[in-house]
């Protein structure tokens, strides 16, 4: 007994949607507990910088008050800390928009190697402080797919962000934009965007719950590095939604590659 979840972008095309089939009564109480589980970790997460919020805030007041060196780096603290959960409160808020039209495929005309290239000069100045090179190589010059350009920045915003975090030690931060003439599962043109990093890679253990809400490799870098858990969820809502597909390749020791492949029409 278990939840069978057909989720192909081709059987998507010319049907209402998802296709899920509740096989009996403990599927759906899978479902029920899946949903448990989001709402438990979303509380988690909250809890985790309101509680130290909530700390802080009493030593200001109790012990720290007359230390004025003190009083910076706790307000330092709880600076980063309430920006913590405004990061997440805007990725839930994104996860569940994205998931509200993931059935509606967008279709407005998006130039994608213009899209890429004004993504990454928002990243230029992040990549030269670390020392990382951050280079966008692009075999074609103007293509139009059909999509939703916030949506598609918001992609590869998080792909590239994710590159320097965590593939960073490789200083080196490729994006790469070419397109496929007869792609074999989309069975049609795509445009093809690499996201190529030198680091230190993922345990192909991880490779098929990265996606997952709130999954991490390691739970303290990722809050170290200021991560939600939840940017490759929005990124695969997002492809999903422009009927495309996400394929994650990684080689513990040399690096990552995040690919994602969007129809041309
Ligand atoms: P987070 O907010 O933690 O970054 P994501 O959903 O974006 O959440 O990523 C999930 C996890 O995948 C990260 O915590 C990290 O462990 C791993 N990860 C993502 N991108 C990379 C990468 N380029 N190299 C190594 N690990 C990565």
């Amino acid at each position: 007994t278990h939840l069978s979840v057909t989720y192909s972008p081709v059987a998507l095309e010319g049907s209402p949607g998802v296709l899920v089939a509740f096989e009996d009564l403990t599927a759906l109480e899978q479902a029920v507990a899946m949903r448990r589980d989001f709402v438990a970790n979303v509380s988690h997460e909250l809890r985790t910088p309101l509680t130290a919020l909530v700390g802080f805030i009493e030593t200001l007041r109790g012990a720290a008050r007359d230390d004025p060196g003190a009083r910076d780096r706790f307000l330092g603290i709880m600076e980063r800390e309430a920006g913590r959960m405004i990061r997440l409160v805007n990725d839930l808020l994104s996860l569940s928009r994205v998931e509200a039209e993931e059935r509606r495929r967008p279709a407005k005309p998006v130039d994608i190697v213009g899209l890429l290239r004004a993504a990454l000069v928002t990243h230029q100045e992040t990549a030269k402080a670390a020392g990382i090179v951050l280079t966008l190589q692009a075999d074609i010059d103007l293509v139009n797919l059909p999509g939703d350009g916030d949506q598609l920045t918001q992609v590869f915003h998080n792909l590239v962000e994710n590159a320097m975090k965590y593939g960073g030690s490789g200083k080196e931060v490729t994006v790469r934009v070419s397109e496929i003439e007869r792609e074999p599962v989309l069975k049609g043109p795509a445009v093809q965007v690499e996201v190529v990093d030198r680091g230190e890679g993922i345990d192909p253990l991880h490779l098929p719950r990265l996606t997952e809400r709130f999954y991490r490799v390691d739970t303290h870098r990722s809050r170290e590095k200021g991560g939600t858990g939840l940017g490759l969820a929005i990124v695969k809502h997002i492809v999903n939604r422009h009927r495309g597909r996400l394929k994650i390749e990684s080689e513990p020791g040399k690096g990552s590659r995040f690919i994602v492949i969007l129809p041309k029409n």
